[in-house]
């Protein structure tokens, strides 16, 4: 299903709603943060926690600040072989979704 909601803050109410809790938060970005965690790491939590999650991809301009900072966790950014790894959120989605529920992990 998927649902159009005009706000974070409607879409963590309504997850609260329908699941019970607010997920925890994982933001994705090209940088690192203090909180930036590794996929081995996220993946451990989702396999053997309670919690629910929610991940964030930005826009061309990526996460605003504020958002990621208030995020519970950060995806360690993805590398390449050299130092531009902007890439496009589509491509970024896919890498992470494989990277976290792929077979191949
Ligand atoms: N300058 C932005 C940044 O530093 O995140 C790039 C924005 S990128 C066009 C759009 C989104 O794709 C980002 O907000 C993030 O969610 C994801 N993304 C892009 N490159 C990424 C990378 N190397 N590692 C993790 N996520 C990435």
């Amino acid at each position: 299903m998927v649902k159009v909601v005009s706000s974070i803050s409607e879409m963590l109410e309504d997850i609260k709603k329908e699941r019970g809790i607010y997920p925890k938060i994982i933001g994705t970005s090209a940088k690192k943060y203090p909180q930036t965690i590794s996929y081995k790491d996220m993946r451990d939590k989702i396999e053997k926690e309670d919690d629910i999650y929610l991940i964030m991809l930005g826009t061309g301009w990526g996460m605003p600040e504020e958002l990621v900072v208030s995020c519970d966790y950060i995806l360690e950014p993805i590398l390449g072989p050299g130092e531009y790894n902007h890439l496009s959120v589509r491509n970024a989605a896919a890498i992470i979704l494989d990277r976290l529920f792929g077979i191949n992990r």
